[in-house]
């Protein structure tokens, strides 16, 4: 065995990968480096990275400026606890994230991933009921398709069958699912769509201390773009029924929906935003939950007159420090016409596929394009087709899709849509 077969083994012996058996019989590809779009295998073959490492790496990897702003931080402190203490890191990274948010949202809560955040704005709006005197709203409204994460709360309001609840039933919170929206992002808007998720509000507004959903895209539970009208329409019923709007932008922020939040495609601002991801722009994990003041000042009135949560890591200054200069990376250049082409490009290029038999459809919003097949994919045999191809991609159930870094350039992302294009065929 050479050092790459034994490291192969030896993972395959002790190390759990996400959503994996154990031992796991699929194929793990050893990564040596990964720099700007490109991942390097041990094996000395270098890939495209077209799923941005999960939705995170949207200026590449191993990018200078991130890099040398985690340098600069480490040489103060990689970390310190939160309580009690403060830095500028975490002080300059929330003044940024209420800037580029809507305006309602004012306080930053820090954790260090994206199912923590949504749990902490599950606990937010419960705790805020009981503060209101409504301690009986304590269930959630959510649409189905939805991904919020893997930790309990989080997992309660994924879909049912996706989520797979029935191996956690009686642990997992039930929650109030509405039908998912029919009416794609580029449709006319019908005013049935709402009904399943009004009829819900109508009869138990009583136990519901928030709507959850991820606006206008739903990721990993079916990568659909549906009409932000949908998102209006909640939002005004949410106020109406006396319930809270929490909107979970963990995939869709920082741009990759084609704004900066995918809740400005329906104008409206919710009391409570999760945050992840794209956040450091994949260097480390990190994630916030941003509330409104009003949600915030609730809290001093109530009987704990805290907010009964906080992370170890909370507010990690090297996680901060990245994520500031991620962002200000981000505002660096014209990224809206970098995703606009990107879209541009995977509409021209994926089209083609809807021709194909094994393909049921072809969708493309902002730097995200899907091609659904009407069966699910072999993992096994479909990943190292891709891999051959010199592109990563990471295929579910029916579901090949792309979101590049931004920083991709036309020929690359060419090489991933052609290996698409040629794979989907051979199905
Ligand atoms: C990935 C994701 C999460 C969970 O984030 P983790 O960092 O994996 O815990 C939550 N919500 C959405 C919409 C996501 O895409």
């Amino acid at each position: 065995m050479n050092l790459t077969e034994q490291l192969i083994a030896l993972d395959r012996q002790h190390v759990w990968h996400p959503y994996a058996a154990m031992p796991n019989p699929l194929p793990v590809f050893p990564v040596r480096s990964a720099r700007g779009v490109r991942i390097e295998l041990e094996d000395g073959r270098s890939l495209v990275d077209g799923i941005s490492s999960w939705w995170t790496c949207i200026h590449g990897y191993n990018h200078p400026r991130l890099n040398q702003a985690a340098q600069q931080q480490m040489a103060q402190m990689s970390h310190v606890m939160f309580g009690g203490l403060t830095h500028r890191p975490a002080v300059d990274l929330a003044k940024k994230l209420i800037d580029i948010t809507p305006a309602p949202l004012q306080h930053v809560f820090f954790s260090d991933s994206g199912s923590v955040a949504v749990e902490v704005a599950m606990k937010l709006a419960v705790q805020y009921w009981h503060c209101r005197d409504q301690p009986s709203k304590t269930r959630f409204l959510t649409i189905r398709n939805g991904y919020h994460g893997d930790t309990f709360a989080a997992m309660s309001a994924c879909d049912p069958v996706n989520g797979m609840h029935h191996l956690f039933s009686g642990m997992v919170m039930q929650q109030y699912f509405a039908d998912a929206p029919q009416v794609q992002f580029h449709e006319d808007w019908q005013e049935q769509d709402i009904a399943s998720f009004e009829a819900l509000l109508k009869a138990h507004s009583d136990q519901i201390a928030a709507a959850i959903f991820e606006p206008v895209v739903q990721n990993a539970g079916g990568v659909r773009f549906y009409h932000p009208q949908y998102v209006r329409r909640a939002s005004q019923l949410c106020k109406q029924y006396n319930v809270l709007l929490i909107l979970d932008e963990i995939a869709t922020g920082f741009g990759r929906s084609g704004k900066l939040f995918a809740c400005e495609y329906a104008d409206i601002s919710p009391d409570i935003m999760c945050v992840g991801k794209a956040l450091s722009g994949g260097f480390i994990s990190l994630a916030a939950t941003l509330t409104t003041t009003h949600i915030s000042q609730t809290f001093a009135t109530g009987e704990a007159g805290v907010f009964m949560h906080g992370p170890t890591f909370m507010g990690n200054p090297l996680a901060c420090a990245v994520a500031l200069e991620n962002i200000q990376l981000l505002e660096s250049y014209d990224w809206q016409a970098k995703v606009g082409a990107i879209a541009q490009q995977l509409k021209t290029e994926l089209e083609p596929c809807r021709q194909l038999n094994a393909v049921k459809d072809v969708r493309v919003l902002g730097a995200i394009g899907v091609v659904e097949l009407t069966r699910p994919v072999n993992m096994a045999t479909i990943q190292p087709q891709f891999v051959d191809r010199g592109v990563w991609l990471r295929p579910f159930g029916r579901l090949i899709y792309t979101m590049p870094p931004y920083i991709i350039e036309p020929d690359e992302l060419r090489q991933v849509t052609s290996a698409i294009y040629d794979i989907v065929s051979g199905l």
